[in-house]
């Protein structure tokens, strides 16, 4: 049931065009609370399938996210070793940083992707800048009530590293686990209960992304006042809409 949710909400976002081609981009979800499904490296979320995802043990990656620094080849090891259905394949290098999402409260399915439009402004010179603020309603209420920013790092342990740091500052300040995380010239991740909320999420980032670019060519983002995106995030009515497009499982 998890693993086909995740293989429906992988093929759905490959197939949109917008998030990734070729190998790009990887999922997972929890099977448990000691285990999860991550994409197999080098396949693609395009036609995924079961033999897409690998199971992984938690504690075995968490225990290596742990550790200051860690070698390519003890990384390399550690990946194949956490692996607990018996298949030997290799899961993807970003598997530290799903680990860790996948601990965090209310957190069930995790997408990365590389969307061309949100990677048009996390490559461009005023990445940071750009992203500091909200720009309407639903973006708010799909994608939190901002994302956890993270500058430019190796992909693999010393990403996740640095996304495990900018999520605990999150959670000190907002007291919850955040929705989106955004990665200097990289990409998107997404997390959250349903696949549903992951799938909303990674969409209405797209759109943010379209308009934000729009606005800036069109002289300038008009931001949302703080005072009002936490309104939103807050508001009951905004509450309920959100149990009815995401569900509640
Ligand atoms: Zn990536």
């Amino acid at each position: 049931m998890i693993l086909q949710e995740l293989i429906e909400m992988s093929n759905r976002l490959a197939e949109s065009g917008n998030f990734v081609i070729l190998g790009e981009g990887n999922t997972s979800a929890n099977l448990d609370a000691d285990r999860f499904y991550v994409k197999v490296s080098g396949t693609q979320l395009l036609g995924a399938t079961e033999e897409s995802f690998v199971l992984v043990d938690r504690g075995k990656m968490l225990e290596m996210l742990d550790r200051e620094s860690v070698s390519d080849d003890e990384v390399a090891k550690g990946l194949l070793d956490a692996v607990c259905d018996g298949s030997g394949r290799k899961p993807s290098v970003e598997t530290m940083f799903h680990a860790y999402l996948l601990s965090l409260p209310d957190v069930n399915f995790v997408a990365h992707t590389h969307p061309t439009a949100v990677n048009t402004i996390l490559c461009s010179t005023r990445a940071e800048e750009l992203v500091r603020g909200r720009l309407f309603p639903d973006e708010i209420v799909c994608c939190g009530p901002e994302p956890v920013f993270i500058h430019y790092e190796d992909p693999g342990h010393l990403l996740a590293r640095k996304i495990a740091a900018g999520c605990e500052s999150y959670m000190e300040k907002w007291g919850s686990a955040p929705r989106s995380i955004l990665m200097q010239n990289h990409g998107l991740v997404v997390l959250g209960k349903t696949a549903a909320q992951v799938e909303a999420a990674s969409q209405m980032w797209h759109k943010t992304a379209q308009i934000l670019i729009g606005a800036t060519l069109l002289g300038g983002a008009n931001y949302l006042s703080e005072e009002n995106a936490r309104r939103i995030g807050s508001r009951r009515d905004e509450k309920e809409r959100e149990k009815v497009i995401f569900g509640d499982k």
